[in-house]
């Protein structure tokens, strides 16, 4: 399989090659040259297999010739082995024609895991190949800093370093950064804010002799290999509520549009899905594009579930490249017009066809609480903020004639543990493999806000782990 980038000027790589390189040079977004479809026989094909095999069924066209399928089955096997539940995506049902799919069974209790275990791994085999090391730094204010760390933590050719603010994050958040002893991963707290920490990021990256000595490179959201492996569960639980024979629909706690996007590459492939609920708080810029074409940029506010609190959703140009019929010039010149202006100025007939599939819904932090409850006392269901609220779009947006519609259940509910008691008086207890995290021995250093500090301690790490 060959990727191209959004904006069209960049080199056409195989997945080995955009699983490396993350953004592509021009500042675009890797995506298939072609997408791979499959047939009602293929889907049914699918069933009843257990979630690693046919996770590596269903990314296997996109991974083509640059890893071998019995290496791929491998990696799928042992990336969701150590999930805490062994059907790693299960469906629970809440009403006649509603379902959740849990999505927070990995060891960092939230959806990341879904594609940052795997990646890990196919990072740690393309390097092996290509007989490379590569240094992984991040900047995070909670959770994708964690689902990194763990997805990285004993791999052979790969170290990591995250940047968080000190004293800013909560303290599970913290511990489970921390708490990961692996000689390959080091913690960074630093004296300033979550801004300041990505600044440092950025500001490694800006100086190549530095980048160039430690080999950096980055996991995050626009990597398109993440966007590959959070298409098995789409498939995984249509299949399961009937699909082919059965339409179905999904709701999607929204931030930076990749879960959603995955979601919408499944139907790409010929799942039958028939509508896409884009879930968001008050943090609302994907909602009103959806309702009224007004994809504009406000402030972002905080709320009960941060991981959504999102202005700019970073995968959103894919599907705009897609809506303008992969017009790379067309989509630079949105992009262009956006970055200038806070306002994206999408064609009429592209915002159409995205209406015709996506609806938009938000929600905010008194709305969410509410559902919590609703939810709880109806079903004895405990959701997380984020997913309370696809739930609470799936409800709104129901399919009518019995479509069922899977509500994406993003985190485990004991990530937040104060927004729970507040709507329940209950604060759920983590799993037990987790229940020791507050005895667990921590491991950071602690650095002001300065680059030629921050790089000192980033190079103690690598040559630390290569001792
Ligand atoms: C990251 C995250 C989201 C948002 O997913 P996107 O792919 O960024 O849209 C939603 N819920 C939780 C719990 C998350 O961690």
């Amino acid at each position: 399989m060959r990727y191209v980038s959004t904006r069209g000027q960049a080199p056409v790589r195989d997945f080995s090659g955009v699983l490396l390189a993350g953004l592509a040079e021009d500042g675009g977004l890797y995506m298939p040259a072609t997408w791979p479809t499959f047939s009602a026989a293929d889907w049914r094909s699918l069933r009843g297999l257990p979630y690693a095999e046919l996770a590596a069924r269903v990314m296997q066209p996109f991974i083509g010739d640059a890893i071998p399928f019995a290496t791929l089955q491998g990696l799928c096997r042992d990336a969701y082995a150590s999930f805490g539940h062994p059907a790693v995506v299960p469906l629970v049902q809440l009403d006649s024609r509603l379902w959740a799919q849990e999505l927070f069974h990995g060891p960092t209790l939230a959806f990341k895991d879904m594609a940052m275990q795997l990646l890990g791994r196919l990072f740690d085999h393309v390097l092996t190949q290509r007989d490379e090391r590569v240094t992984i730094v991040g900047a995070t204010s909670g959770d994708t800093g964690s689902a990194a760390i763990e997805a990285c933590a004993g791999r052979a050719r790969v170290d990591i370093v995250i940047l968080h603010p000190h004293g800013r994050t909560s303290e599970v958040q913290r511990r489970q950064m921390t708490t990961v002893l692996a000689p390959n991963v080091g913690n960074i707290a630093v004296d300033g804010t979550f801004d300041d920490c990505q600044d440092l990021v950025k500001a490694m990256f800006a100086d190549t002799a530095f980048r160039g000595e430690m080999h950096l490179s980055a996991v995050n959201s626009i990597n398109w290999a993440r966007i590959a492996a959070q298409i098995p569960y789409y498939v995984a639980s249509a299949l399961a509520l009937g699909a082919p024979e059965r339409e179905v629909a999904f709701s999607v706690p929204s931030g930076n549009f990749g879960n959603v996007l995955a979601a919408w590459a499944a139907r790409r492939m010929g799942l039958p899905v028939v509508r896409l609920v884009v879930a968001s708080n008050r943090n609302d810029i994907l909602a009103r594009f959806l309702a009224a074409n007004d994809m504009s940029v406000r402030g972002v506010e905080p709320s009960l579930s941060p991981s959504m609190d999102i202005q700019v959703s970073s995968n959103f140009e894919r599907l705009l490249f897609e809506l303008m019929d992969r017009d790379a010039a067309a989509t630079v010149a949105a992009m262009t017009a956006f970055r200038a202006t806070g306002r994206m100025p999408v064609p009429q007939q592209a915002w159409q066809r995205a209406r015709a599939v996506f609806h938009g819904f938000h929600l905010d932090d008194a709305g969410t609480v509410t559902e919590i409850r609703r939810l709880h006392a109806a079903s004895g269901y405990l959701a997380d903020p984020h997913t309370a609220i696809g739930i609470a779009a799936a409800r709104a947006l129901a399919c009518p004639h019995g479509v069922p519609t899977i509500a994406m259940a993003t985190a485990h509910p004991a990530k937040f543990p104060d927004a729970m008691e507040q709507a329940t008086g209950l604060r759920p207890p983590l799993p037990a493999r987790l229940a020791d995290l507050y005895e667990r021995p921590e491991r950071f250093t602690r650095a002001p806000n300065d680059l030629g500090a921050i790089e000192a301690q980033v190079r103690a790490t690598v040559l630390r782990n290569a001792a």
